[in-house]
């Protein structure tokens, strides 16, 4: 496993497969049968009928730790932001593959001083706030300063929910040339340390489960994005600059097919507003990828509120990342193919 991030140079979308360590219930029921065998480094072959395989920039397996994917996607996407791009890293696949654990991982425990589990999210910030304090050592002279504010939304059947204010749900996305697009009378905390993020983050996941039984939903089914805007300024021959990034960390809702086949009224709805949210996500990605191969096609970025919210953190100068997350369990394949297949799209 390469964990050296400089194989982020010259690409703005990179593809990471994870595959999860199989669970001790579907070893007991299976034994070790999987449905994937990893090649190499970059490469996977989904065991079924046909047998197919697959590249990415990197696919790291079951024994590939939290610290190895934080330095391999996290650490450059840090970077990034502190030179003033926006940024993206989507957690993809079905619902037990993975995604929370990669994103957010055990944060109770605190940052990786603590936690061999804690996730992308902590480590994050944890190395963001040391960046931005190198930086302003650095840039001593040019009065270098850092102000990040963070908030954090849930989007569920295309609704916009607040996860830092309960009390408030049914956000609208608005536009306009000051702020650009956002989310009207969302909640943004000023934070200053990865202990401050860390906070909001658990304050929000409670928020979470709570909203979910109120709205008898699971959080499997909603898209989580937690979002920092790095607001940097400095004076340089007596002019004051003013730069903004954005850092966004989205845990998609689980990518099995919902089945509207026998649902009906709000279920129904809900079945068509994700896959219509995962498919618009999609063609956005594959198209930031043929942009960079000089081609470009239309995007229907305003077909779905997670796209639409995004578009201004992704392409340009932006830095996309995805954790395509999959299960080895053969009880999965089906669902993990599916999974391969769309990573294999966004490349
Ligand atoms: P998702 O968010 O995609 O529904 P989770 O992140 O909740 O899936 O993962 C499902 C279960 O698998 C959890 O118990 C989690 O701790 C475990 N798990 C997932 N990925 C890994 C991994 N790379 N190593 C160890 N355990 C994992
Ligand atoms: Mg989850």
């Amino acid at each position: 496993f390469n964990e050296d991030p400089a194989f982020w140079k010259d690409h703005n979308v990179q593809v990471i497969i994870r595959t999860r360590p199989l669970s001790s219930s579907e070893i007991s029921v299976q034994g070790n049968n999987k449905c994937v065998r990893q090649d190499n480094g970059q490469a996977i072959t989904w065991i079924g009928n046909p047998e197919s395989r697959f590249t990415f920039d990197l696919v790291a397996d079951e024994n590939v730790s939290q610290e190895q994917m934080f330095k391999v996607a996290g650490v450059p996407m840090v970077e990034n932001v502190v030179a003033g791009y926006n940024s993206c890293m989507f957690a993809y696949g079905q619902t037990g593959s993975g995604k929370t654990h990669t994103m957010l991982g055990d944060i109770e425990g605190g940052t990786r001083r603590h936690s061999v589990n804690c996730g992308m999210t902590p480590r994050v910030f944890e190395y963001l706030f040391s960046r931005i304090q190198k930086e302003k050592e650095v840039r001593k002279e040019e009065k270098l300063h850092f102000t990040c504010r963070c908030s954090f939304l849930e989007i569920y059947n295309e609704q916009i929910l607040d996860l830092l204010d309960p009390s408030s749900y049914n956000l609208q996305l608005r536009e306009d040339h000051k702020k650009g697009i956002h989310v009207e009378n969302l909640k943004e905390i000023e934070v200053s340390s990865a202990r401050d993020v860390i906070q909001q983050l658990m304050q929000g996941a409670a928020n979470r489960k709570v909203a979910a039984t109120n709205m008898n939903c699971a959080s499997s089914r909603s898209h989580s994005v937690f979002t920092c805007i790095i607001e940097s300024k400095w004076v340089s021959q007596g002019v004051t600059h003013h730069r903004f990034a954005r850092l966004n960390l989205v845990d998609l809702a689980g990518s099995e097919r919902q089945k509207s086949s026998g649902a009906e009224g709000e279920r129904l709805k809900e079945a068509t507003n994700i896959n219509k949210s995962l498919s618009t996500l999609g063609l956005v990605i594959m198209n930031l990828v043929s942009v960079s191969n000089g081609k470009s096609v239309h995007v229907p970025y305003r077909d779905s509120k997670l796209t639409f919210l995004l578009q201004d953190s992704l392409g340009g100068n932006s830095k996309t990342i995805i954790i395509a997350n999959i299960s080895p369990s053969s009880s999965c394949s089906l669902e993990t193919l599916s999974t391969l297949k769309f990573a294999q799209r966004a490349k």
